[in-house]
């Protein structure tokens, strides 16, 4: 079923928190110098006009990116993936904003591959053209990626993701992000990462998936915390309380299996922030979860309650305040919703120019770490966000509805 189009929910809280966590992994990759592969198993357009039919008729980006525009006092670990939106945006409107290729073309380095997987015809398309438009400028400004750098292909990210690993550098940075609108999703996504993590085990595996009342959802955190990764992070965003009617999506997660050791402390620091700045009523929260996986008998135990057994293969996790999730012995505690822990004042990183789709060279994050700088400086491209037409908006939140 291909009725989803990305160009009507993006910039929402889900995008917000899942390119905030895919810009952290991406600076965590970049820290080392040998070259990853990046594989979205499903892109969408790469780029979004927030002006666009799609976008305006839901308004989504009011969920998200609206009100983090003009934010104040943003912790530092946001401040990379702002700033990556901004320099989209050089006239300080906000007209774009970037879809997962976008983030990750911005943030891997010259040497990185792009591995891309989209299925609907006309998202494929515009992907196409995005990324054409985009090394095209690279060439211009005599930025040359060695071999081909990007590589799309229409086809299903599910079935493609096992061919490409192990990656060549034995490292690879893999998103996957379906629409959820069919329940199967839930599986396939599960049955994928077991088949990938069997051929390549310390792959980073990063999965955004809604919070949502349907059975699939409910369990599916749990469903991939049984998988053979060694650790695993989950972190939700809520930014309001479920109506009774379950319209519409309210909260939604990412969860990382080998997850950068960073991450969780990044976490706490910057949730907080998010569910401020989003929330918008008493039910606005947020969850950090980790784990490790453990052979042989563990003996996790839900927090708050008695002993039970363990879950699936004998993995354990890290404690929730209060909500019966796991704990494991000697990690850190993990509370929900730490509302008003004290944000930190924005980081200045030192600002690189990026190809953009409205106009003229910008700042672009600065990448962490050693081998992290691009060669040289972009100036942008023509205009990416071409929307298409055709598809109207899913309703939102209905049972297997994504976002
Ligand atoms: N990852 C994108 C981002 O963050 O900007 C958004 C992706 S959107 C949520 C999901 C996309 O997956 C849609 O564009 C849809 O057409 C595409 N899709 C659905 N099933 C697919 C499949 N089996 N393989 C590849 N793409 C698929």
């Amino acid at each position: 079923m291909l009725s989803y189009r990305h160009a009507f929910h993006a910039g929402n809280h889900a995008d917000v928190l899942k390119h905030f966590v895919q810009v952290q992994l991406h600076l965590y990759m970049n820290q080392k110098d040998v070259a990853y592969t990046y594989i979205d198993t499903h892109s969408g357009a790469g780029v979004y006009a927030l002006d666009s039919f799609q976008a305006t008729k839901t308004g989504e980006f009011d969920t998200g990116i609206g009100p983090l525009w003009n934010a104040v006092n943003v912790p530092a670990a946001l401040q990379p993936y702002l700033d990556l939106v901004k320099a989209m945006n050089p006239s300080g409107k906000m007209r774009y904003y970037p879809g997962s290729p976008y983030v990750a073309d911005q943030m891997s380095r010259a040497e990185d591959r792009l591995r891309l997987f989209e299925l609907h015809p006309a998202d494929v398309k515009i992907l196409n053209e995005n990324v054409r438009k985009a090394e095209a400028h690279k060439a211009e400004q005599g930025e040359r990626s060695r071999g081909r750098r990007v590589l799309i292909e229409h086809g299903d990210g599910f079935q493609s993701l096992k061919k490409l690993l192990p990656p060549p550098s034995r490292r690879a940075l893999v998103l996957i992000d379906p629409p959820y609108e069919v329940k199967d999703d839930y599986k396939k996504v599960r049955d994928a990462l077991e088949e990938a993590l069997g051929r390549f085990p310390s792959g980073m595996y990063a999965v955004w998936y809604p919070v949502l009342q349907r059975m699939e959802s409910r369990q599916f955190p749990d469903k991939l915390k049984r998988l053979p990764a060694k650790e695993w992070l989950n972190v939700t965003l809520t930014v309001s309380t479920p109506g009774p009617d379950g319209i519409g999506l309210h909260s939604s997660g990412m969860f990382i299996l080998n997850p950068p050791y960073t991450l969780e402390a990044m976490l706490r620091e910057t949730m907080p922030y998010l569910v401020q700045v989003l929330g918008k009523d008493a039910g606005a929260r947020f969850t950090i979860e980790t784990g490790t996986q453990v052979t042989g008998a563990a003996s996790a135990r839900l927090a708050g309650e008695g002993p039970r057994a363990p879950v699936g293969n004998a993995r354990r996790a890290s404690p929730l305040s209060g909500k019966g999730s796991l704990r494991l012995p000697g990690q850190s505690m993990v509370r929900e919703g730490e509302e008003g822990a004290p944000a930190k004042p924005a980081a200045s990183p030192s600002p690189r120019r990026a190809w953009h789709p409205d106009g003229s060279a910008q700042a672009k994050p600065q990448a962490a770490g050693k081998g992290e700088a691009r060669a040289s400086a972009r100036r942008p491209a023509s205009p990416g966000g071409a929307q298409p037409r055709s598809a109207g908006p899913r309703p939102n939140g209905k049972p297997g509805g994504k976002r």
